[in-house]
């Protein structure tokens, strides 16, 4: 397995596999690998001739007051369990390397106006444009991203159309911790106390999607989870919604396919979970 650090470098190890015909797939991550972006690199693995995961804490995606310094870096147990699931490069560049005084991003409106957009504004500006890059970067045939960000998902999705890149996007389902907890690198944030309360984000999952079966309106599978997120003590609610899976804008009746999705603070940690709910007309 290669580490490349620079663009050029990447370039060049694309240049030849694409010369041989070789299919590529990508896997964009922020590094501090678990079992969800395992499962990722696994399936990737599976589909493609060649493996790229690209490891980098992205400046551009983190708000001001966010928590850029503190998100969790192990580059060591990273290439390790890349190494070990068989993928063929990993992309480690440092801030300066991917934005050299940038002046140009990428902004899609409307699907991310809600949901994490609305409390992070310029989150998915910064998401996008790191996706983009890494996409003109490696040139793959296939990226790979998790379900446990949905509306990331669904706006990778969208801008993939909208700016005719050649790539198909496969969307990876969500894994948890046995009991229930979605995976993830936060997580690590947590206290033993706060790891307890934080089942409360899985258990309002369970609350919705046994609501949404029972044909309830949006605002009854809403009140269900709230109701089990404000039993937590140490729970408070950034937000709670239900949008159209594919607008990402808010649905009154679940009248089609439907992304339910949450942020929860634990204490200081915000986390984030979500299911999908599929009419199937
Ligand atoms: P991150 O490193 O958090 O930016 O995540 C990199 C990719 O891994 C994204 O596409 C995430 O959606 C995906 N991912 C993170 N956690 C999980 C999980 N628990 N299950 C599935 N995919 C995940």
């Amino acid at each position: 397995m290669k580490v490349t650090t620079t663009i050029s470098e990447t370039r060049e190890q694309i240049r030849e596999w694409k010369k041989e015909g070789l299919t590529i797939g990508l896997v964009p991550t922020m590094g501090y690998l678990h079992e969800g972006h395992a499962s990722l690199i696994e399936k990737c693995r599976q589909e493609n001739d060649r493996v790229v995961v690209s490891v980098f804490v992205n400046p551009t995606q983190f708000g001001p007051n966010e928590d850029l310094e503190d998100y969790p870096r192990d580059f060591g147990r990273d290439s390790a369990l890349c190494e070990s699931i068989g993928a063929d490069l990993i992309f480690h560049p440092e801030p300066e390397e991917m934005y050299d005084h940038a002046c140009a991003f990428v902004n899609i409106h409307t699907l991310s106006e809600n949901l994490c957009g609305k409390t992070r504004p310029i989150h998915f500006k910064g998401v996008c444009t790191v996706v983009a890059k890494l996409f003109n970067i490696v040139q793959p045939d296939n990226a790979y991203f998790g379900q446990k960000d949905a509306q990331q998902l669904a706006i990778i999705k969208k801008m993939v159309k909208d700016l005719n890149f050649d790539i198909r996007i496969v969307g990876c389902p969500i894994v948890r911790e046995a009991d229930g907890l979605a995976k993830s690198s936060r997580n690590t944030y947590l206290n033993e106390e706060e790891r307890k309360a934080a089942l409360c984000l899985h258990r309002a999952v369970l609350a919705g999607q046994e609501a949404i079966s029972a044909g309830c309106e949006s605002a009854q599978v809403l009140r269900a989870m709230e109701q089990v997120i404000e039993a937590e003590p140490l729970a408070k609610i950034d937000y709670i919604s239900i949008v159209d899976a594919l607008t990402m804008q808010p649905v009154e009746k679940v009248d089609r396919d439907v992304l339910t999705a949450m942020a929860v603070y634990i204490g200081k940690t915000r986390l984030i979970d979500n299911f999908s709910y599929e009419v199937g007309i």
